[in-house]
């Protein structure tokens, strides 16, 4: 993914000159305090949002034409900041939205009466620690952390090859966090792209490759995660030149 852009909002800039590339298999995490662009930068990179200004090109392809081949625009998962969950369906619905593009039209039909193949539903319950009887549940029922998991679990049966996730750990407890993470940027899906947001230093540093900080609409810095040195954090969270 190349992405070349700048963003402002009315006559105030949100992202000043972003250029950067993002190779398949990588997992970028995008760390920055509140309002330093990280929700801005993921909407552009998803097409969710126009730049004012440049392009972001995915797998070859402008993004911003609206007409990313259907085979691409699949194997693209999103979780957004606020999860997108129907709240008034069962977790159930939610959580086969993410094998709808897997599904004949009949049979996410059918489904929304009488849910289909569960097993695999219940399967990524347990492997997202939460129990089995919340499938029945309204989704606006659950608690914060909850809704998380279960739109990490919509990404995940997706099998998405590229995934956005804006702050997928925030209203997590921390330690579900660590395991949100794991099973996000899990070592064993080779070749699946990971783009998040987040607001932790040790979990960008413990579960990505490669982190970005953003602070006031740039980039202060974009390394390797050996490479990433305490003032780097300092830099980035320094309030007291927030005016300059
Ligand atoms: P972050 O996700 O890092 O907290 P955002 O990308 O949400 O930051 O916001 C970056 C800047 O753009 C902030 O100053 C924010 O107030 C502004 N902004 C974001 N979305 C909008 C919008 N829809 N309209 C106006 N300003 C916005
Ligand atoms: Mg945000």
């Amino acid at each position: 993914m190349l992405c070349e852009v700048a963003h402002r909002f009315g006559d105030k800039y949100a992202l000043k000159n972003i250029s950067l590339s993002i190779e398949r298999g990588e997992r970028v995490a995008i760390i920055g305090p509140s309002g330093s662009g990280k929700s801005t930068l993921l909407n552009l990179m998803q097409g969710v949002l126009e730049p004012t200004k440049g392009q972001v090109f995915l797998k070859g392809h402008l993004l911003q034409s609206a007409k990313l081949p259907f085979d691409i625009r699949q194997k693209v998962g999103k979780m957004p900041q606020d999860n997108h969950l129907v709240g008034r369906l069962a977790v159930v619905h939610n959580l086969n939205g993410g094998r709808l593009a897997d599904w004949p039209f009949w049979k996410s039909m059918l489904s929304l009466l009488f849910p289909q193949d569960l097993e695999p539903l219940k399967e990524m319950m347990k492997t997202l620690g939460l129990p089995e009887a919340l499938l029945f549940q309204r989704t606006e029922e659950l608690s914060g952390g909850e809704q998380k998991r279960i739109a990490l679990g919509r990404v995940l049966l997706q099998r998405a090859d590229l995934i956005f996730a804006d702050e997928p750990v925030a209203s997590v407890d921390p330690e579900r966090a660590r395991s949100v993470l794991s099973l996000l940027c899990a070592a064993d899906e080779r070749g699946r792209t990971l783009v998040a947001s987040l607001h932790e230093v040790d979990l960008a540093r413990t579960f990505f490759d490669r982190i970005i900080g953003l602070r006031e609409g740039r980039i202060i810095f974009d390394l390797p995660r050996n490479e990433i040195q305490a003032t780097h954090f300092n830099d980035l969270y320094r309030l007291e030149d927030t005016l300059s």
